[in-house]
């Protein structure tokens, strides 16, 4: 936003960007502040980019991205364990049904086999 300034010496009106009165040159304090307002701006925002904010941004985002890992890893290692104990069961069972058909073809039922466990 520029606006106009007298200059103090010559009193012509001029905008304040300029940082000198460009009639008689003699240096505007005010344009002066403005310049270098504008450039702690620059360095504010700089800072902002660059500075501890950013560094916070950085590790939230790293830490974001360890933690969707870590998710990822859990995720797989619980899907490794389930089939592992999925197919343990899947086998244990087949082994059973091949155990019980080898007893029936032996003429022996699983239920005598309880009643003699039991009777023992
Ligand atoms: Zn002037």
């Amino acid at each position: 936003m520029s606006k106009t300034i007298i200059c103090e010496s010559c009193g012509a009106a001029y905008e304040d960007s300029l940082r000198r009165c460009p009639f008689c040159g003699t240096a505007t304090p005010e344009a002066d502040e403005n310049a270098y307002m504008d450039k702690l701006e620059e360095t504010r925002l700089d800072l902002e980019e660059y500075g501890p904010k950013s560094m916070d941004k950085m590790k939230k985002s790293v830490l974001n991205t360890v933690f969707i890992g870590f998710i990822v890893i859990l995720v797989i290692t619980v899907l490794a364990v389930a089939m592992v104990w999925f197919d343990g069961f899947r086998d244990n069972r087949e082994r059973n049904k091949r155990k019980e058909e080898l007893l029936k073809d032996q003429g022996v039922t699983v239920g005598m086999l309880e009643v003699e466990i039991n009777e023992m």
